[in-house]
């Protein structure tokens, strides 16, 4: 504790103390005198870093953890770091942070940062979290969709009601400067292919640097490829910069850039929150993280694509499907707002004012509005929440997502009949994975195979494996090695793809020199042998239950493999169509072509029944990772898709249902089937 006890304010780098500063007596207080507690300030003013000190230095963490919640792994660690440096202790000690796949906290851990999804977790083990002595949700504004639940599931209906409606709110005040906002010319409402905007955010990067005076340059792309693009084409063009003639402010004599996005390594996220060497123009080229969670000081430039990476159910597809959408307005107004923090800046807008009043909505709209809620679904119903639609959510979800949601639970047997959790359900909620690729592993460990299917679970769930090079000459290197990993795994199915990649490189002797060799990111792969690692320790737990389903299978390797993934991708089975599409068979019946990235492209031609990981929606709707089926694998399961009328689940689910009503319902049912069977016969 004497640690830090230090009272000289925390400095932002212009060496005024930060807003916070003068509001910490009062806003402990606060803390103290109300249950709950809502802080609003600007962005940057210190809400994140300070408070948790404030508290922790009033003599919070005697009584439990302060807990504090972010909505992206990237910005607990980088925080976590940051306290931690603050306070001058070593992060994972006093100051941790525990994210999906990565806990480094210790016994000591007073302050812990963490992923909002990480508290959920531990809201299920320990509902009254009772290790915390405080917690606190930070950007609440985003209504992340675990956030949310953490939220609702911590507060008891009427409390979280009467929160809603009058809870004390702190105000930090907080100065902001005029940013001067531009709009562009080169993206209009047709806009969505993201080479034009890349190029073009590059291209007004270079006319700042060299036009404006000294200051740092902020440029927010979507995501991490978009991201690498732009640097590499900016570290290529810089170069051509002679400093004596090209630039207006003759005190810039070079270009920093640095990129900014979830997967990337830590040290490389230090670089961004130092200042930049003297007469070096800093130019950081982030994602929507830069937006709100993290700050970084001198930002005078704003360079705003227009664009951002979004989870978004697709109900035409029936899948969350990540698609870079046209942001906000709001979201606008917060992107450029970052370079007025310590002095008057400019926001240079690459789109043109018909792009914002045709395609730029006011308002971003919640995630848990707009994504899948399965996996929320189950997470409360293991909670004891039986009526998950009448819940009292901060942003109600559209009741057909959550009917979408208990249909999905109820085809992979999370959920009864009666809406009760399985006991598959309560193996299922342990893993940090989508239900249906957890389905998969579990059944694989009932095979006594999850040897097979752990690694593609963990490669499936970290970002981006294959390396695309900007360079046409490299790409076709790249795209050669890519093809020849592909063929040792059998060449036609990419899961296999990823297993053979996740062995390969693991019992190379260089595995970091294999990666290089084979254009894999080498990053992405130690990823997921940790993931690897991780899942199977959870595995590993959920086996010494006694009532662990156990199977036997007597066919070969390959086949147990591809019918295992059957059992979590079979809403995910398309069947051949017309020409080169298939289509699915989830009852939307959507016509999808298998993008050019998998091992089955340009090979569809014998191709009858395959099963996909994801979409991707461009011109066309692409399946991606996908694996050549037999009809007769998934033959018993299909129907499951379309056993269950949303409309009897709705009723389900809303009230628990006696052995009387369930009778009635299932002789129902069979009458209908016979019915049905009668007529095929017919
Ligand atoms: P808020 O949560 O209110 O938006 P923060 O607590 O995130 O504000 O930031 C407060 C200040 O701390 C900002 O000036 C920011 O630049 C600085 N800061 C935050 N993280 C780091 C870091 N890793 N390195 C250097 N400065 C940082
Ligand atoms: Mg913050």
């Amino acid at each position: 504790m004497s640690k830090s006890s230090r009272s000289e304010p925390k400095e932002s780098s212009d060496s005024e103390p930060l807003p916070i500063y003068h509001h910490k007596s009062k806003l402990v207080r606060a803390v103290k005198d109300s249950t709950f507690l809502v802080v609003t300030g600007e962005t940057g003013c210190g809400k994140t870093t300070q408070l948790p000190q404030y508290l922790h230095e009033a003599g919070f963490s005697k009584r439990g953890k302060i807990g504090v919640t972010q909505p992206r792994r990237v910005a607990a660690i980088t925080v976590a770091q940051r306290v931690a440096q603050e306070m001058r202790y070593t992060l994972g000690k006093e100051v941790g942070y525990q994210v999906r796949f990565d806990d480094c906290t210790s016994e000591d851990t007073q302050v812990k940062y963490m992923t909002d999804g990480c508290l959920l977790r531990e809201v299920l083990a320990d509902p009254g979290l009772s290790q915390y002595s405080v917690v606190i949700l930070d950007e609440v504004h985003e209504r992340s969709l675990n956030t949310v639940v953490v939220m609702s599931a911590t507060m008891e209906t009427e409390k979280l009601s009467a929160f809603l409606g009058n809870c004390p709110v702190f105000v930090i005040p907080g100065r902001t400067f005029p940013v001067k906002c531009s709009f562009g010319s080169a993206v209009g409402p047709k806009e969505t292919e993201s080479t034009g905007y890349v190029k073009e955010v590059v291209k007004v990067a270079l006319d700042v640097h060299t036009s404006e005076m000294s200051g740092d340059i902020l440029v927010f792309l979507t995501g991490q490829n978009e991201i690498e693009r732009a640097c590499d084409m900016l570290y290529e063009k810089a170069e051509t910069i002679d400093y004596r003639f090209d630039v207006h402010d003759q005190t810039v004599e070079g270009l920093l850039i640095l990129p900014l996005y979830g997967s990337m390594p830590t040290d490389q996220q230090r670089q961004i929150f130092q200042p930049p060497p003297r007469g070096i123009r800093k130019c950081v080229v982030a994602t929507n993280i830069a937006a709100t969670s993290l700050t970084i000081n001198g930002i005078k430039y704003i360079i705003d694509s227009g664009f951002v990476k979004q989870l978004n159910h697709n109900s035409r597809v029936g899948l969350d499907i990540l698609e870079v959408v046209p942001i906000s307005k709001s979201e606008a107004q917060q992107r450029a707002g970052r370079a007025g923090r310590t002095s008057a800046g400019k926001c240079f807008r690459i789109y043109n004012t018909e792009f914002w009043e045709k395609c730029m909505p006011e308002y971003t709209v919640p995630e848990i509005q707009r994504t899948s809620l399965t996996a929320v679904v189950l997470t409360l119903k293991c909670l004891g929440v039986h009526d998950v639609i009448r819940f009292p959510y901060l942003d109600s979800p559209e009741e057909r997502f959550i009917l979408e949601a208990l249909k999905q639970l109820y085809q992979f047997d999370a959920i009864d009949r009666r809406g009760k959790v399985t006991k598959l359900g309560e193996l299922m909620v342990e893993f940090p994975l989508h239900p249906g690729l957890t389905r998969a592993v579990l059944k694989a460990a009932s095979y006594g195979c999850a040897d097979l299917m752990l690694p593609v679970a963990a490669m499936l769930s970290v970002e981006n494996i294959f390396i695309r090079p900007g360079h046409p000459e490299k790409q076709k290197e790249a795209d050669q090695r890519h093809r020849a990993l592909a063929s040792k795994s059998g060449g036609m199915n990419d899961f296999a793809t990823l297993l053979s990649i996740f062995q390969l490189c693991r019992s190379s002797e260089k595995p970091s020199a294999w990666c290089k060799e084979n254009w894999i990111h080498w990053r992405a792969l130690k990823s997921a042998f940790s993931v690897e690692t991780q899942l199977r320790e959870i595995l590993n737990r959920l086996q010494q239950r006694s009532d662990f389903p156990v199977e036997s299978f007597n066919g070969n390797k390959n086949e147990l493999f591809r019918r295992c993934l059957c059992a979590g991708y079979f809403t995910n089975v398309a069947r051949r169509s017309i020409g080169k599409s298939f289509c699915t068979m989830d009852g939307h019946g959507s016509m999808v072509h298998i993008h050019p990235s998998s091992a089955l492209f340009e090979n569809e031609k014998d191709l009858d029944w395959v099963m996909f990981h994801d979409v991707l929606v461009t011109s066309k709707v692409y399946v991606r990772t996908v694996c050549p089926i037999r009809y007769g694998w998934v033959k018993d399961l299909l129907p499951k898709l379309h056993e269950v009328d949303v409309y009897e689940l709705s009723n389900v689910a809303r009230e628990e249902v006696t052995e009387e009503e369930m009778t009635k319902w299932e002789n129902k049912e069979a009458a209908k089937r016979q019915q049905e069977a009668s007529a095929e016969e017919a």
